[in-house]
């Protein structure tokens, strides 16, 4: 495995842990995803411990805390990031909070995994990113799609030439959005609300990996088609065109019950077909067709988000990169919001140079 000399600084700074030393993280939110995901992945792994959680509401700070086991709970920022047991947070709140959030726990010294998207705006994205490098603390950003068994066998078979140079790619995460989950992405601006934030950063973090590529340029439409209020969208097609020439059609959605999710990848020698893979579950399956005829990649499921706590585990000791870096969130956020710009202003919108290196 090859390791960046960076990571390696960024654990000796900060004492970096050795093998079997837990990581001690601190929950910053009482949400959702933390609840249904990754309280789990954390305590999955032989080196983690969740140590504390905290809410705006001392309430619900106290009732997550026994609903999940934390043995400690805080209504206050600064009290968590104040606890000397807590090396590591994991940064879940809306997505308005998560800069400040960062930026506050960087000062702190605490490894900061963080939540997509990492911000609303592009500035405030790579102020953290810069706050955690100028820190030497590990910066992580939880595209959990990128662990998935099913993208990382798709990567693989590119990079290998099996279906020669990449001419197109089709990404079909069109789905419901859950009735528990009903509320401040359809509803709050503020919020960093809306389909575009939610969902197409993440497809625009797998494209990224699944090429190899960097995008270009965009052209989008987005819509309201009944769920979403207050200016947001809970629809988005778009068109993004990639360094090397490919192209890729996006199609994300809160509003469709019934559509199968996909990712597919054709090339000048053979085709790429992931069908079910645009979830949070370690499912799905990827058919390569070619001139030889047509076979399943071999694939070993693994939990995504396990798989994201293990990596993150492994950039604080140093031999391993986090899956999804802070930087990669920028760069997702950077298509992702040149996607709402186009679909806004009806034009074609180049991707923010300063995102793509
Ligand atoms: P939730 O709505 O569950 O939680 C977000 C915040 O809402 C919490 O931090 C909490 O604030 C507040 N909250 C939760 N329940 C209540 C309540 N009953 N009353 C009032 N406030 C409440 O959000 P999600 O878990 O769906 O998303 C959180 C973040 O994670 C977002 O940034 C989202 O984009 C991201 N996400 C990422 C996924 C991935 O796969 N990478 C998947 C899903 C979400 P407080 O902490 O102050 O109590």
């Amino acid at each position: 495995m090859i390791v960046r000399a960076g990571w390696v600084k960024v654990a000796a700074q900060r004492g970096g842990k050795v093998m079997g030393e837990p990581t001690r993280w601190g929950m910053i939110g009482a949400s959702t995803i933390a609840r249904e995901w990754m309280i789990d992945a954390i305590r999955a792994q032989p080196d983690g411990a969740i140590v504390a959680v905290m809410s705006s509401s001392a309430e619900r700070a106290a009732a997550y805390a026994a609903a999940t086991g934390i043995p400690k709970h805080y209504d206050r920022l600064d009290a968590l990031l104040a606890d000397a047991a807590v090396d590591a947070v994991y940064i879940s709140t809306t997505n308005e909070l998560h800069h400040g959030q960062t930026l506050a726990a960087a000062a702190a010294g605490k490894h900061v995994l963080c939540e997509k998207p990492l911000a609303l705006t592009l500035e405030d994205a790579r102020e953290m990113v810069q706050a955690c490098a100028d820190a030497g603390v590990v910066m992580g950003t939880n595209h959990h799609l990128r662990n998935a068994a099913a993208h990382r066998a798709m990567r693989e078979a590119i990079a290998a030439g099996r279906i020669g140079h990449p001419i197109a790619a089709r990404v079909f995460h069109a789905v419901y959005l859950p009735e528990h989950l009903q509320g401040w992405r359809l509803q709050r601006p503020d919020a960093g609300g809306g389909v575009i934030l939610d969902i197409t950063v993440h497809d625009a973090d797998t494209l990224r990996f699944v090429l190899d590529d960097e995008p270009v340029d965009v052209v989008a439409q987005s819509q309201t088609a009944g769920m979403a209020e207050g200016g947001l969208e809970d629809g988005a097609m778009s068109v993004v065109r990639f360094r090397s020439g490919a192209i890729a059609q996006l199609h994300e959605a809160f509003t469709v019950r019934y559509a199968a999710t996909g990712f597919e990848v054709h090339g000048t020698e053979g085709s790429l077909i992931a069908s079910d893979v645009m979830t949070q579950r370690p499912i799905g399956e990827v058919r390569l067709r070619s001139a030889a005829g047509e076979e399943l990649l071999p694939l070993v499921q693994e939990n995504l988000y396990a798989r994201a706590v293990r990596r993150f585990h492994g950039a604080i000791r140093g031999d391993d990169t986090p899956a999804a870096t802070g930087e990669d969130g920028v760069r997702a956020m950077a298509l992702a919001l040149a996607v709402a710009e186009a679909a806004r202003t009806g034009r074609r919108v180049e991707i923010d140079p300063g995102s793509t290196g």
